[in-house]
């Protein structure tokens, strides 16, 4: 029976394919005592046989379509599973309690698991816990003959569906075969969204109920543009949804012959277009799409996509990649922003209430500075490789600033000192991704060389709803006359005192805030690199100065259906 729903269209494009359910199976069991211990060894004997050839699976598909190294953590994990000790006291568990293997398999490594999390300490032994709890997992689910999800062995062409998908599980996805993806939760400015952007797969996010209502295997179509998804769709449909996405496979192309052109509005004003990214292989779709700079690199998913804090030379190596491979053109590289929706299991962080409100960002390196010297030397180190920009996130407070400014020049200091070469003149700016930021643009700007305006952020504080509850995301608002108004303060105060000021939130290539940008005098736009080309496409058809009138007018409505349906008004006849 046909199933349609509607969700947050979080990545334009159509997809057509068989589900695949990524989901949390249903592992729970009970306890059973006076059990024949040979019967219950035989069966753990068999769970465990299943486990590693799993494993063994797993990894080498891992290997060939992601990479030896996000295959590294499947032998961690065969280890686990061959492991004469821990599969010993299970054993023993069994014999001497006559309990069922489930329980004694739980009983163990929830015993191994907390011993190696109390190491705080020793991040080497924390991560062994994180293998434990995986493969636990995966031999309790063998025991109870349910199925596992395992994403990077998808070889065919899927729709992935999942109640939410973690960066992680995002980064784990095949890029040759998942066609796109939908979920429950989410929004239009969560992470796994962004991801979505750069993979340049159509995804929808934040159904609520998508999980209740599609099988694994079922057809689903996934249309990114309008936020719509139909599972099990009968044929006309289909035909229509292909037709629909043809038609924007067509509008590609069309933008695709702008890759060269310089972006310039109909009046010859010249606007920096930038890409953001995630990792070195997001620069693919950076030069493909046209893209003037990077205008922000995500330098968390480094920590996220490692198993142990990537080391200075590892560092360097991925900041040099994204330098040379832009090729003198500027790269503005965020330092680490782990925390809100992106958990870095190795560094263990107190669970909080609030996490986007918490001990995140630049509080963690101003407070654990030995991995803050870290990514600040080797991002010095590698300054020579380019055209390199230095960004801290979430700055509240000019102390802040002057704090981690103060720990990167002396770093800058040591390093020349051991006669190691820095480049000159590396433009040191912040994220405005705090109102408090917002407001003191005016004093920011007279000791940054520049500011990021962080709108996914800045909205979600501003109008105090979170980025990832569906419930509120109809606050996500762009165009409300109060962020517009925060906006302007902050490129005007820039630019009183002869600085720049881009944007990196997904905001810059929103294709009804652009005008209003143009029009507020923004110097860089930095967006997900699928937007780059239809952001030029619409730029070359703007005039600044009735872009200026547009803004103007804007600041002075007082919501945002009125300040859209302005820009409506103002841009119905172009193309
Ligand atoms: C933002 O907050 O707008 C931003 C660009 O950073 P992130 O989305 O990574 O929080
Ligand atoms: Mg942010």
């Amino acid at each position: 029976m046909t199933f349609k729903t509607t969700g947050i269209a979080a990545s334009d494009g159509v997809a057509i394919a068989k589900a695949y359910l990524l989901t949390e199976p249903d592992l729970t069991f009970k306890k059973v005592e006076g059990q024949d211990p040979k019967a219950e060894g035989k069966r753990l004997d068999e769970a465990l046989a299943k486990t590693q050839d799993q494993i063994k699976v797993i990894r080498d598909t891992a290997a060939e379509s992601l990479g030896e190294e996000e295959a590294k953590v499947f032998d961690a994990h065969l280890m686990v599973a061959i492991d004469p000790e821990l599969i010993g006291q299970i054993k023993t568990t069994i014999d001497s309690e006559k309990v069922n293997a489930e329980s004694a398999l739980k009983e163990v490594t929830d015993t191994f698991i907390s011993m190696f999390e109390a190491m705080t300490d020793n991040h080497y032994m924390q991560e062994r816990a994180a293998d434990i709890r995986d493969v636990t997992k995966r031999i309790l689910a063998n025991l109870l003959g349910v199925e596992l999800p395992s994403p990077a062995t998808i070889k065919e062409e899927v729709v992935v569906v999942a109640n939410d998908l973690t960066p992680s599980d995002t980064a784990q996805l095949n890029r040759k075969y998942v066609r796109g993806f939908v979920t429950n939760i989410g929004g239009r400015t969560s992470h796994s969204a962004i991801m979505a952007r750069s993979l340049e797969i159509p995804a929808i996010v934040g159904t609520k109920t998508i999980t209740d209502n599609v099988e694994k295997g079922d057809l689903v179509i996934i249309d990114g543009l309008d936020g719509e998804v139909i599972v099990d769709p009968d044929e006309k449909t289909v035909k229509s949804f292909k037709a629909k996405g043809e038609a924007f496979h067509k509008q590609q192309i069309e933008w695709a012959k702008l890759v060269d052109a310089k972006t310039e509005t109909k009046d010859g004003v010249h606007f920096e277009l930038a890409a953001n990214i995630g990792t070195p292989k997001d620069l693919d779709g950076v030069l493909n799409n046209g893209a003037e700079a990077v205008g922000l690199y995500r330098t968390e998913f480094l920590y996220m996509d490692s198993e142990n804090f990537p080391t200075e030379d590892e560092q360097y190596d991925a900041y040099k990649a994204v330098l040379e491979g832009m090729n003198g053109k500027p790269v503005v590289v965020r330092t680490m922003d782990i925390g809100g929706d992106k958990e870095l299991p190795y560094l263990k962080l107190p669970k909080e209430m609030n996490p986007f409100l918490g001990y995140r960002a630049i509080r963690i390196c101003l407070n654990d500075e030995g991995m803050f010297r870290t990514q600040l030397r080797a991002l010095l180190r590698a300054s020579v490789h380019g055209q390199l920009r230095i960004m801290f996130p979430m700055i509240a407070t000019l102390d802040e600033f002057r704090q981690a400014k103060k720990i990167l020049l002396e770093e800058k200091a040591k390093l020349k000192d051991e006669g190691i070469e820095v480049a000159d003149g590396i433009q040191v700016g912040i994220m405005i991704e705090i109102p408090a930021a917002a407001v003191l643009a005016h004093q920011f700007a007279k000791e940054v060389d520049f500011f990021s305006i962080g709108t996914n952020d800045l909205i979600q504080y501003t109008m105090a709803a979170d980025r990832m509850n569906q419930q509120v995301s109809y606050l996500y608002q762009p165009y409300n006359p109060a962020i517009l108004t925060l906006i302007k303060h902050v490129i005007d105060s820039a630019h009183a005192e002869g600085k720049w000021t881009g944007m990196c939130g997904e905001m810059a290539g929103d294709q009804i805030a652009v005008p209003l940008l143009v029009g507020l005098g923004l110097d860089e736009f930095s967006m997900s690199a699928s937007s780059v080309l239809k952001t030029r496409s619409l730029m070359s058809k703007l005039d600044t100065s009735d872009m200026k009138e547009l803004a103007a007018k804007a600041l002075e409505q007082g919501t945002v259906e009125e300040v859209t349906a302005l820009v409506e008004k103002a841009t119905s006849h172009l193309d």
